[in-house]
């Protein structure tokens, strides 16, 4: 039974014989003229070239027949070069016969896909329309693509004939260097890495060579790992003792996993603090001792070390067998940790959205945390969606898939809710404490009573901090919006100053005296006179974190601040390092982006502030408001994670928005019945429907315009029933990079149809070279 990730609808087939999407013809090879069916004992494999999506047929030569299977990358002879390619399959003929070349060599020592990952590829190229071999590309990082196999290597040696003290004596007059490697090895019981005696002897290379000669020491060529946690310690740590609610759900679990009914994807919905991570991690250790493998996706942005720490201290009897993919690794070490996957030398995998192509084998279980984070998503091409793609790889693996939230995203919530998942709850935080107190601040009032014009911190915020400042305890500011002014504009004709290249405001940084657009980076100076009418009447207006930090400077002048945003965290650890001092106690307040509101655990805070909550309200989206709920709920989970009662203030110009109200009463289930009724109505959006957003940018709008509309006239044409077709519209982000943008939205009861009339209405058409044409299958977001 296949389980579709989002909907009830049926999924495009999973046949490895349908045609690849947008097959090009340029790059025929001389042997795949003529077809000329052939039986009899010969070996085919049946390749998809890396540049293009063409599937092409060559011969197995005798001596590579062993290494070649499925999965394996291998060199071909192309009309007069030489391609790379994947061999998809195995045949024991082909229409083009005995007129097929040989394949020239194979790439690395194994196949790099396992079966099942040639299959989650043929899958994500279909649903999502993508071509095939960009799917296959996206599945290898770079690294292992461009230098599969390159370790570091080191040299062992082995002291295996000591000279006689006499001899070393000689030793130490006429070759001094010989003799102290001799002596250091000794020190050592015989034994050491030449990369370690350079440490104690800068020129040991030439030494260690004329000691080789004498048989004096053995070499052997070892392999190193780049390891990125090689200086960190890992304390082992044990399991926790489980409440109630938690074993509950834990036993549930267990039975799924041990089930030998395919198992249905769980949802593990708990409230923040309720103890989720611990479920994972002794399901996890579940997993291995029944020798099969996990793995963890996570939010890029909750990577943090804390994070692999929980893991690595855990499993510390195995912490060499975890291995971690993310984009902060170097390309060396994501290399050799992709390789310690590949080579079956991991049990664990942690990472973010792209781990979930890690060449684990043996899978029995796919975690995935904050499974309604966006960042799921790939913002380019295969756009796909991490957590659709757990749900599928778990299909195919036969494995466990677990998804984590506090606040889930309503496609799982109603697929949990109509029991096509398992639905797991914990309602409780583990340490029983209540949830925090939520205080609504409707700033429509303080803007009123405050002379200046910007509110930035209300009164009832201002005493609530004092109160903390009083008391030794320790407050979260949370401002989703980085700089000093949001907006510079002109007060004679009403204009704001704008990125030349983006249609969005410039945003003022104080420190670096800048206007910096948030969308393309370009920095500006900031203008003496208004670029549309000349007027010096130029007023600086809203607040980003800068401007925050800088008003609770002068309100509270003895505090300790702290600011975290991608502007001051430059450095390398010097997030960590400001969250340890804040931590520590060293600091009184944190004000921050995002960066701060997700998983963090500071015991001495006990007020969270938000300080505009509008912001994200306001976006032209269907998911809005939902982002809003559970952006308000993971900030608010912050506060009161030690013995005090956390308070929580939330300050908007919207206080009776639905998305505001529930999250102040913790609400999660009259949200989302809410929300649902509310995409219902309007739309209908999803998950009542599967949504696909077609756009296209150029630096000449009107053709960007065309081109859209064009597509639009010919989709129009025959669309099959249950289809809503929107029309082409300038996108909400209308221009960025200096391009032009247009997009239209499609909406549709069941996903299948719609795919199969986009590709074929796609392939029968040719966009001009100046448009880019993209399409979105499941957005998470319409900017
Ligand atoms: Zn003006
Ligand atoms: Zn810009």
């Amino acid at each position: 039974m296949a389980v579709p990730p989002a909907k009830n609808t049926s999924l495009p087939s999973m046949s490895a014989d349908q045609p690849s999407l947008f097959q090009s013809a340029d790059l025929l090879p001389e042997g795949k003229s003529v077809a000329e069916p052939q039986g009899n004992g010969m070996r085919v494999a049946r390749v998809m070239l890396e540049e293009t999506a063409l599937e092409l047929d060559y011969l197995i030569p005798e001596e590579l027949s062993a290494k070649i299977q499925p999965g394996t990358r291998v060199h071909v002879p192309l009309q007069n070069r030489r391609g790379t390619a994947v061999v998809l399959q195995l045949l024991d003929e082909s229409p083009y016969g005995n007129r097929l070349k040989p394949i020239s060599s194979t790439v690395g020592s194994r196949p790099m896909f396992t079966p099942s990952l040639l299959k989650l590829a043929q899958w994500t190229a279909q649903y999502y329309l993508s071509p095939v071999h960009q799917v296959l590309r996206a599945m290898l990082p770079e690294a292992v693509r461009s230098k599969p196999e390159t370790f570091l290597s080191d040299s062992h040696l082995t002291l295996v004939q000591p000279p006689t003290a006499d001899a070393l004596q000689k030793l130490h007059k006429n070759a001094p260097i010989q003799a102290r490697i001799i002596d250091i090895l000794q020190s050592r019981g015989g034994e050491a890495t030449l990369s370690q005696l350079r440490q104690q002897l800068p020129s040991a290379t030439q030494a260690v060579h004329a000691l080789v000669k004498k048989n004096i020491l053995s070499r052997s060529e070892v392999r190193v790992e780049r390891d990125p946690f090689q200086d960190e310690e890992f304390l082992p740590s044990a399991p926790l003792v489980m409440t109630e609610e938690q074993q509950a759900a834990f036993e549930k679990i267990l039975q799924c996993l041990d089930s030998t009914e395919p198992s249905k994807p769980m949802l593990l919905h708990g409230v923040t603090g309720s103890g989720k991570t611990e479920i994972y991690l002794q399901t996890i250790a579940h997993v291995l001792t029944q020798g099969k493998t996990a793995l963890v996706l996570v939010p890029e942005i909750s990577l943090t070390p804390q994070t692999i720490e929980r893991f690595k201290s855990r499993f510390s009897e195995r912490k060499e067998r975890i291995a971690v993919l993310h984009s902060h690794l170097s390309q060396g070490e994501r290399h050799d940790e992709w390789f310690k996957i590949h080579e079956n030398r991991t049990d664990i995998v942690i990472g973010a959205r792209s781990a979930i192509f890690a060449p684990l084998q043996n899978l029995g279980l796919i975690v995935v945390d904050e499974e309604h984070e966006p960042s799921y998503k790939q913002d380019e091409n295969p756009r796909y969606n991490a957590r659709d793609l757990a749900i599928v790889r778990a299909m195919l693996e036969k494995c466990s898939c677990l998804l984590g939230s506090a606040t889930p995203s309503l496609e799982t919530w109603q697929n949990a809710r109509s029991g096509k998942y398992t639905h797991l709850h914990l309602t409780r935080r583990t340490d029983h404490k209540n949830m925090p107190l939520v205080r609504v601040v409707d700033m429509r009032l303080e803007k009123r009573r405050q002379k200046d014009g910007v509110a930035i911190l209300s009164e009832k915020l201002r005493v609530a901090i004092q109160k903390r400042l009083d008391q030794g305890e320790q407050t979260i500011l949370f401002l989703n919006r980085r700089g000093f002014n949001t907006a510079v504009s002109c007060m004679e004709c009403g204009s704001s100053v704008k990125c030349p290249e983006c249609d969005i405001p410039f945003t003022y940084h104080k420190a670096e005296n800048r206007l910096i657009c948030h969308v393309c980076g370009m920095r500006s100076m900031p203008p003496k006179r208004c670029p549309e009418c000349k007027s010096a009447s130029l007023i600086y207006g809203g607040f980003g974190t800068e401007r925050a930090e800088a008003t609770l400077k002068i309100t509270f002048p003895t505090a300790r601040i702290a600011r975290v945003d991608t502007d001051v965290m430059q450095r390398k650890n010097q997030l960590r390092d400001t969250l340890r001092d804040f931590r520590s106690q060293k600091t009184d307040i944190l004000i921050g982006t995002q960066m701060i509101a997700k998983g963090l655990d500071f015991p001495n805070v006990t007020l969270v502030g938000v300080l505009n909550a509008d912001l994200s309200l306001n976006l032209p989206d269907y998911r809005a408001a939902e982002r809003t709920f559970q952006l308000l709920t993971q900030v608010a989970g912050r506060a009161g994670r030690g013995d005090i009662m956390g308070e929580v203030l939330i300050q908007t110009f919207a206080p009776h928005s639905p998305a505001i109200q529930y999250a102040r009463r913790a609400d999660y289930d009259g949200y989302a019945e809410q929300e649902l009724e509310h995409r219902q109505h309007f739309g209908p959006y999803p998950p009542h429907t599967h949504a696909v957003l077609i756009g296209s940018r150029s630096k000449q709008a009107s053709l960007a315009e065309f081109t859209l509309q064009n597509l639009a006239t010919k989709l129009k044409k025959s669309l099959p029933e249950g289809i809503i077709l929107h029309d082409p519209c300038p996108s909400p982000l209308a221009k960025a990079h200096g391009q032009y943008r247009f997009q239209m939205l499609l909406l549709a009861d069941k996903i299948r149809p719609l795919l199969a009339h986009l590709k074929n209405v796609l392939s029968s058409m040719t966009f001009p070279e100046e448009v880019i044409v993209t399409w979105d299958i499941d957005p998470v977001s319409l900017m």
